[in-house]
């Protein structure tokens, strides 16, 4: 199930009037915040992730600049562990140049 097909199915239910229970709202959003941090995948942070470390080094917002891949670091422990190592490599290096 994709997020368009979840909120199309919340759309339904609201359109028929149907009752949500919170149990139901409860179970929608969990989905929702399961399929936000799968969206952005570990390869594609693993893409990006230099061009984000670059940009926080040279002093821009990259949490404003790139969102969704700051969200993927926040809650995924494997990309955030890189991201540190990253940045700690660059800094170093920043410190010796
Ligand atoms: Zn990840």
């Amino acid at each position: 199930m994709n997020i368009k097909e979840i909120i199309q199915n919340i759309r339904n239910r609201l359109q028929k009037k149907e009752e949500l229970s919170d149990e139901a709202i409860q179970g929608f959003l969990r989905v929702l915040d399961k399929v936000r941090v799968e969206e952005t995948s570990c390869k594609e942070v693993f893409a990006q992730l230099d061009e984000f470390v670059e940009k926080e080094i040279h002093g821009q917002d990259a949490s404003r600049l790139m969102p969704l891949l700051r969200e993927h670091l926040d809650l995924c422990s494997d990309c955030c562990e890189e991201y540190e190592a990253l940045m700690s490599v660059l800094e170093e290096t920043a410190r010796k140049s």
